[in-house]
């Protein structure tokens, strides 16, 4: 295949081996072998991303598929997923992209200027990259971010947060939207389910938090592995701490997937079990994912109680709400509304 940009983040090792310091993975790669995230190539001494451009996964989906409940309710954007992931999930629910390389995928690299064009199709609010860790393609991003947000596309990343702190502030200075996944609440469940770093993770989350991003966080509620309480009331202890209780949180039903198909899908009184903890610590705005119950979506005013949002499925009414602010108490509502 033809190689793509050279990587940036790449520092020499030993003799042609190369360490990349793009995620905290730190790979150390020989001539001729990838990163862990498999896009990340190995060249005579010198770092490719060979992912740059490849997005052979290209959907309109609903905002609120994303998941992003408190960002511009029932418009549709344009989802565009590449392959590769820095981090090795036994449950992953998106393996076929996240595991795979982007060797033949050739036909489906999209030059960054007409990614721009994509954007701009009718109906979509703009780009989200997502299926896979967008992150990874980084290069690709620095190139087509600047255009994207200059042609007034807004930019969304549904990503894992498993990034190097230097890289992840450039990527989030330029998104307008981001769902993270915190994936459990232990750094022992984050290196043996996932292949990462809690803390790197959290950083992030604050970081982008920090920078003004819109940011909500999807929490894989998966039994037996980080449905305890301990590990639950931690990561809402934390979110109260270093965020705030208005961070939209989605807590998500495990499907048995990929390396983990003896664990059974989460009950849903768990969820509901969750939702009601997170409530009572004072969250805001507390979703149910990946299962369909009465009012498990909707979205309430936290002053008055008011259904702001009502969502069926993916069906959105926005009503009684305008502009973030509700119409009966006048409270202002955490999001981006237009
Ligand atoms: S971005 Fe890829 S190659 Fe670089 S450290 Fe992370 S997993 Fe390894």
């Amino acid at each position: 295949m033809q190689p793509g940009v050279e990587a940036e983040y790449q520092f020499p090792h030993e003799g042609v081996s190369v360490r990349c310091e793009l995620c905290p993975n730190s790979c150390i790669i020989p001539d001729g072998g990838r990163g862990i995230c498999s896009v990340r190539v190995n060249r005579g001494g010198a770092l490719f991303a060979d992912g740059y451009g490849i997005y052979p996964a290209v959907h309109m989906d609903p905002i609120e598929k994303k998941p992003l409940n408190h960002f511009l309710p029932g418009s549709s954007i344009l989802s565009v997923g590449s392959v590769g992931c820095n981090l090795r999930c036994l449950h992953c629910q998106n393996h076929s992209l996240a595991r795979g390389s982007p060797l033949g995928l050739e036909d489906s690299r999209i030059p960054p200027g007409e990614m721009v064009g994509i954007s701009m199709k009718r109906g979509s609010v703009g780009i989200a990259f997502t299926y896979n860790e967008p992150t990874i393609n980084f290069e690709y991003l620095m190139d087509v971010l600047p255009d994207l947000r200059g042609s007034g596309a807004r930019v969304v990343m549904v990503t894992n947060g498993h990034l190097s702190p230097e890289p992840w502030k450039r990527v989030m200075s330029m998104t307008d939207g981001a769902n993270i996944d915190v994936k459990g609440f232990t750094e022992e469940f984050y290196r043996d389910v996932t292949g990462g770093s809690l803390r790197s993770v959290l950083e992030n989350v604050r970081a982008a938090f920090d920078m003004g991003v819109h940011v909500e966080l999807t929490y894989l509620v998966i039994p037996g592995r980080n449905d305890d309480g301990d590990q639950v009331a931690g990561f809402l202890q934390w979110v109260r701490d270093h965020l705030s209780t208005s961070v939209p949180l989605h807590f998500t039903r495990f499907h048995p997937d990929h390396r983990m198909t003896d664990v059974p899908p989460t009950p849903v009184k768990t969820l509901e079990r969750i939702r009601g903890e997170a409530v009572d610590s004072g969250h805001e705005h507390v979703y149910i994912g990946n299962a369909w119950g009465d009012g498990f979506n909707d979205t309430n005013c936290p002053g008055c109680g008011k259904v702001l949002i009502n969502r069926d499925g993916y069906s959105t009414r926005v009503k009684g709400f305008k502009n973030g602010i509700c119409s009966s108490c006048k409270r202002e509502i955490y999001g981006v509304w237009k």
